[in-house]
């Protein structure tokens, strides 16, 4: 298999302007969960960068449970993460649902996100491994190591070498939090693929308090990056408000994960 450790014995190192993926460096991928508005982005997007991000995220396709629940602002939305890049120089990560849109996100997107209700939409992976672009793989919902594997072999073998798989929980009889991180699966990822391994603690909890430590027990755990929802208003988010970190919290958040890091 093109992921295994088998067939590349070394580290797959994404290089992206002066940031090298999957090396030495902790990054963070931090922002709201969905562009709620221009002033609002703008502002996170500051504040996340200042306080130390590497990259720039924000839902504009949202894969939303309830059909009546925002959807996200679409086009209008692209436009705001280029504007965002434009002004902090922050690489922008951004979800991808639909196959036909994969060309317009991308011409916008630095890394393309296939969200974790679609790890297995095969057109869709067929689709983006076309692009090149980095992908970043959220681990679906309810599917096994092997299976997460799999899918991200769709992507090697579409041309796609440029793959991060992201943990971002399960479901499991568990219902105290949204989803149960599976931080095992960083060590096993690792000793089985050569791909960088990203931990969502954000998804992966659905609380905002469990995120910084789980975000430290990630990195210890040997994660090469994370991803972070942080709003500066969680209570008024249009989505995942009760997981988002305020930027104060974030940036309190930054100086304990590098702590951490040092010490692994
Ligand atoms: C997200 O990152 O906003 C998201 C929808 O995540 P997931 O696909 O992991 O639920
Ligand atoms: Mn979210």
């Amino acid at each position: 298999k093109l992921v295994s450790r088998e067939f590349k014995r070394e580290d797959t190192l994404i290089r992206m302007g002066d940031q090298v993926i999957g090396g030495k460096e902790i990054h963070l991928i931090a922002g709201p969960c969905a562009v709620e508005d221009k002033v609002q982005f703008l502002e996170i997007a500051h504040a996340v960068k200042e306080a130390g991000a590497t990259f720039l995220r924000g839902g504009v396709y949202k894969p939303r449970t309830s059909p009546y629940s925002f959807q996200g602002l679409a086009e209008e939305g692209l436009a705001i993460l280029h504007e965002a890049r434009a002004q902090t120089g922050l690489l922008i990560v951004t979800e991808v649902m639909d196959p036909r849109l994969v060309p317009l996100v991308a011409s916008c997107a630095d890394i393309l996100q296939i969200g974790a209700r679609n790890m297995q939409n095969f057109p869709l992976l067929r689709e983006v491994a076309s692009v090149d672009k980095p992908i970043l793989l959220k681990r679906g919902p309810a599917a096994e190591i092997e299976e997460w594997l799999m899918a991200a072999e769709y992507l090697l073998l579409g041309g796609n070498s440029k793959v991060i798989l992201c943990e971002r929980g399960v479901k499991t009889f568990e219902r105290f939090t949204r989803n149960t991180l599976d931080l095992s699966a960083v060590p096993v990822l690792q000793r089985l693929s050569h791909l960088p391994v990203f931990v969502d603690p954000s998804h992966g909890t659905g609380k905002w308090w469990l995120v910084p430590p789980m975000s430290k027990a990630a990195v210890a755990a040997g994660a090469d990056g994370l991803l972070l929802e942080v709003h500066p208003s969680p209570c008024d988010a249009l989505s995942d408000g009760q997981q988002s970190l305020t930027p104060e919290n974030f940036r309190a958040l930054v100086g304990e994960v590098k702590k951490v890091a040092e010490a692994v």
